[in-house]
């Protein structure tokens, strides 16, 4: 008698796993060796590490050692190259690169996990490098990227047909929408072509968080990405009404925008950077930008020093003048704070029955 086969006489070791491509996200990795088994992510990384939560965190962005060994094991995959699917380095030198520390990643784009939905569109992705290759690279996580250098065309953050965000995942093959189960390569061609960017982009991060820009500023690659992400700040700030408008969202963090206005971004700061210090100058000029808008954000020398050939800007001083403040209220406010609103109330009614 053959026996049924059912989901618990599977094996519970990977029987074919797949080998990573390059530079390819640990979560594309797992998906791809998922739809290889026949088996759903969910219940793939069910079998292969109960009760351990994979596809409820954002596994690309950190991942802890314990899972990292357990999968190196099962799959004959070092557990060196497993982590380095991740962006863990560069979650692990955050504190040092960082001068402040968010909710979120700098440089790496949001997913806004909750549950199995995302409220961010955190994933983007090349229709022509899917189509030719059907994984997700790390370097569409990374909030710089806004285009593909090698297809000269402007990254997808969302599914061309349906607007969903792209979970991988969740869909029935790595290319395929999640939602509308198109396939994400197959987008229309014109309509990306008209968006070439044909030059170069002068900004990028490699996954380990360093900067790799073709600039001369004489300073650290960490130290330009911390200042850069300061600036970020700034100009945001100056464009404030141009940006919410590409947005579509008055949260205007950069990991957290979607392609379109971190594109306007990356274009203001390339115009900065494009001839420093005069660039720099040149732009805050025009946009009558004085020292006090760099006021909450520590530099280094390197920008520090231009910031400081800014005009100095005005003070705005915000000092509460209380309409009436004799010195009776004044000791009663310290002795009775309800007693000195009444009494106070009832000087400012009698001023305005008298007049
Ligand atoms: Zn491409
Ligand atoms: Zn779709």
């Amino acid at each position: 008698m053959v026996s049924k086969l059912t989901s618990d006489s599977l094996p519970s070791y990977w029987p074919y796993p797949l080998t990573p491509k390059p530079g390819e996200l640990l979560s594309s990795w797992l998906a791809r060796n998922s739809f290889y088994s026949g088996l759903n992510p969910y219940r793939f990384c069910q079998r292969l590490l109960p009760n351990t939560p994979i596809w409820d965190r954002d596994i690309d962005r950190y991942i802890p050692i314990k899972v990292a060994e357990e999968l190196s094991l099962l799959s004959g995959i070092s557990c060196t190259i497993i982590e380095s699917m991740t962006f863990g380095v560069m979650q692990k030198n955050a504190y040092s690169n960082w001068s402040e520390i968010e909710s979120v990643t700098p440089m790496i784009l949001s997913l806004g996990m909750h549950g199995r939905s995302r409220f961010h569109f955190g994933l983007q992705y090349c229709p022509y490098c899917l189509n030719e290759n059907s994984y997700f690279r790390k370097c569409w996580r990374l909030a710089f990227n806004t285009h593909c250098d090698q297809h000269g065309c402007q990254l997808l953050d969302a599914c061309p047909f349906c607007e969903e965000k792209i979970i991988p995942h969740r869909a029935e093959h790595v290319d395929l929408c999640w939602k509308c189960k198109r396939n994400l390569s197959l987008s229309n061609v014109s309509e990306i072509a008209a968006s070439v960017i044909p030059k170069k982009q002068r900004l990028s991060v490699s996954p380990d968080g360093v900067i790799c820009c073709d600039l001369s500023l004489g300073a650290s690659s960490t130290a330009i990405l911390r200042n850069f992400r300061s600036l970020i700040k700034v100009v945001v700030e100056v464009n404030h009404d141009k940006l919410v408008n590409a947005s579509g969202s008055k949260k205007l963090q950069f990991e957290l925008l979607r392609v379109n206005a971190r594109k306007e971004i990356t274009k203001i700061l390339e115009e900065i950077l494009a001839a420093w210090p005069e660039s720099f100058h040149k732009y805050m000029v025009r946009n009558n930008v004085t020292q006090r808008k760099f006021s909450r954000s520590k530099y280094d020398e390197f920008m520090t020093c231009e910031i400081e050939k800014l005009p100095i800007g005005r003070k705005v001083h915000r000092v509460y003048k209380p309409v009436v403040y004799t010195e009776e209220l004044k000791n009663l406010k310290r002795r009775s704070i309800k007693q000195y609103r009444v009494d106070r109330s009832n000087t400012l009614l009698k001023d305005c029955v008298d007049a």
